[in-house]
């Protein structure tokens, strides 16, 4: 028999030895293992007293294992992904899901760290340790493992009829969105859609067998068209289409409305929220989140849209002047105001992404980026030839400071043959003090889908893609830069939801920065600076529109808490009613009788983001605060980062989030920072 290559416990994945025959195998068996020792472990807490050592260490190593595996495996189904691969995975990935399941429903563990954290102060328990069994316990609370019985069984009923509701919530968006399409047989109809959106609807078109062009609801087409097409009755056809997805109004099935199923979601997760002991299910939201009460996040959303509004208003009112002025239009509607906003924007700044291509070649900013963590937090990145990849394109790099390896990471920066799309930063190995005293340094895998370069030419970026690159390790430095000993709190492991995108939000500053542009940007051929004239468009153009758009984003997000915090049975009446105050509150411009966005608002209603979709902003507010102290100090100021690494970045989960914020910041998160930063606000005013 030969050893499996995923069961070497010591090495990295060994990415050219494992086979897709391995994966099955090393899955089962680590699960058996794992349930034998669970039992074994608390076997033991009945007879003594639980302690760290015995209980919590051990829970550890099983976790560990498992998941070094397991990020193995997923990372292996994400970028070189093959038939046997992906069979593979999805036969694993029930058996993972049953894992934690049972884990997240075990009573005798349940027991056994509770009774662990009673005796915190006996035991001397240290701030990271006591947050881990708080986190935990919370956990375990959330999944209703210490109801009574009879409660116990109608809170698994309302889970699962919450997961076929929110299934069939998406799967009516899906199919309402696939339905619809509409061929376009004369180009003259398409006049200025540009190019790849041409060429995607003929492609379609071509497939099913038809001439011309098949316009459809897929985001990038429907962006496409929106934003460029000068047909206005097109434009008026397609959005109609889009906003009734999965609802009565429109051109629909109304087989697939969403009316009913949004009600009785509300109502399931009302009473989910009242079992487990809370008001309403937005306060079983914040319970694991930063922001930590609802009220906290009312008064957020309610003094951001307070500031933004009024600026959204003058930038839409600008907007109608132009579209008046420019193409006679006099009544701006819903669907003009992509294509409006699109020439606005030409006009004003005149600047193209595929302009600034070659002044972003890789490997300059990536010397940047590495340049930019290195004065930041006295790092020095080298490559490492040792670790072994899963194809030629990657790279292998070592963290060090002051002669201490740090960290490690894998940069697979290409589009590839049987790689998912998107950037993404995921764990390979966490930090983590192991039984012998020894440190298991982390790893990460940075991940991101650029064009390889062509005809002996680096791949050339586009700022956003830079942005991208900035973001991504931004969430690698919180993994890799971490001083935890725990698996649980090491890096981004027990970070709240809505803190998790500090770091990551924080990195892409420095794309915006003058001084650091100057260290990420060099033209490919000639190593000229980026021109003056370009980079003040690119700094002009970051702000366009930024109010409308901030104000469009809290309407979802106060949309969505308010209906969160509707208790006992919800009607569609107080749907409608939520709807109409929020919208009171953030439309710049008369929304259509007819718009049910609502319906298709898979975010919150098939997907994580119940009473969370406020998260987004929350970060971003976190992110500009934080990074206005580096701005007043020099972006470059190494006390600063310093202090940024000490007592956020290294941190990890190892704290409540808003303690570390306040530990940083010395105050509480402000708003007013990332008004400057989108323009809604002059300094002067600050
Ligand atoms: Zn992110």
């Amino acid at each position: 028999m030969t050893a499996n290559p995923l069961l070497d416990p010591v090495t990295l994945p060994r990415f050219q030895t494992i086979a897709a025959s391995d994966i099955e195998p090393a899955v089962s068996s680590v699960l058996l293992d794992n349930r034998r020792q669970l039992q074994t472990i608390l076997a033991v807490q009945q007879d003594t007293q639980a302690t760290w050592e015995t209980l919590m260490s051990p829970l550890d190593e099983l976790e560990d294992r498992l998941s070094k595996i397991w990020s193995t495996v997923s990372h292996l189904n994400a970028v070189m992904n093959t038939p046997q691969i992906r069979e593979a995975y999805e036969k694993c990935q029930p058996l993972i899901t049953q894992y934690y399941t049972e884990m997240g429903q075990n009573r005798e563990l349940f027991e056994a760290i509770s009774r662990l954290a009673a005796r915190a102060d006996e035991l001397h328990l240290d701030q990271s340790q006591r947050k881990i069994l708080k986190d935990y316990l919370l956990e375990f609370r959330l999944a209703g493992v210490d109801l009574p019985a009879e409660k116990k069984a109608r809170f698994a009923e309302l889970e699962s009829m919450l997961s076929s509701l929110s299934n069939r919530f998406s799967n009516n968006v899906l199919d309402a969105t696939m339905n619809w399409s509409r061929l376009i047989s004369e180009e003259a109809q398409l006049a200025g859609v540009p190019e790849s959106t041409l060429q995607g609807a003929a492609e379609v078109a071509r497939r099913k067998g038809l001439e011309g062009w098949l316009l459809t609801l897929d985001f990038p087409c429907y962006m496409g068209v929106m934003t460029n097409a000068d047909n206005r009755e097109l434009r008026k056809e397609m959005y109609t289409a889009y906003v009734t997805r999965a609802s009565d109004q429109g051109p629909h099935d109304p087989s697939l409305d969403n009316q009913e199923l949004i009600t009785r979601i509300l109502t399931c997760r009302a009473e989910l929220a009242q079992l487990l002991g809370y008001r309403h299910y937005a306060e079983v939201s914040t319970a694991r989140k930063m922001a930590g009460s609802a009220q906290r996040v009312n008064a957020f959303l309610q003094d951001l849209t307070d500031l933004a509004a009024p600026a959204a208003h003058k930038e839409y009112q600008r907007l109608r002047e132009h579209a008046k002025e420019a193409y006679g239009i006099v009544d701006l509607q819903a669907w003009d105001i992509p294509y409006c906003s699109e020439k606005l924007r030409q006009q004003s700044y005149a600047i193209s992404q595929e302009e600034l291509r070659p002044y972003f070649p890789l490997p300059r900013v990536r010397e940047g980026l590495f340049e930019v963590a290195s004065r930041l937090y006295g790092i020095s990145i080298t490559p490492n030839t040792e670790m072994e990849t899963w194809d030629d394109s990657v790279s292998a790099w070592s963290i060090h400071r002051d002669g201490e390896l740090l960290a490690r990471f894998y940069l697979d920066l290409f589009t590839r043959e049987g790689k998912r799309g998107g950037a993404w930063m995921a764990e390979c190995r966490s930090r983590r003090a192991l039984a012998d005293g020894s440190i298991q340094t982390p790893v990460a895998y940075l991940v991101c889908n650029f064009a390889a370069g062509a005809g002996g030419n680096p791949s050339l970026l586009t700022h956003n893609e830079v942005t991208t690159l900035f973001h991504e390790f931004g969430h690698g430095l919180h993994h890799m830069l971490t001083r935890e000993q725990h698996l649980r709190s090491s890096g981004i492991n027990g970070v709240a939801w809505d803190a998790v995108e500090l770091p990551s939000q924080l990195m892409e500053n420095w794309c915006w920065d003058p001084e650091a542009i100057a260290l990420i940007s060099a033209h490919y051929q000639n190593g000229e600076a980026l021109p003056e004239a370009l980079l003040t468009k690119l700094l002009a153009a970051r702000n366009f529109q930024a109010a409308m758009a901030t104000v469009r984003q809290l309407e979802f997000a106060l949309f969505d808490f308010r209906l969160h915090q509707l208790a006992g049975e919800v009607h569609s009446a107080e749907v409608f009613e939520v709807l109409r105050s929020v919208q009171a509150l953030t439309s710049v411009y008369p929304v259509p009788e007819f718009n049910r966005f609502q319906n298709s608002f898979s975010h919150i209603f098939a997907g994580g983001y119940a009473a969370g979709y406020y998260s987004y902003k929350w970060a971003e507010v976190l992110s500009a605060d934080v990074f206005s102290a580096f701005s007043a100090n020099g972006v470059f100021d190494s006390q600063t980062g310093g202090r940024f690494l000490e007592r956020i970045l290294s941190r990890g989960g190892g704290a409540d989030p808003l303690e570390l914020f306040k530990d940083f910041m010395g105050r509480e998160p402000q708003i007013e920072a990332l008004l400057l930063q989108d323009g809604l606000l002059r300094p002067e005013a600050a």
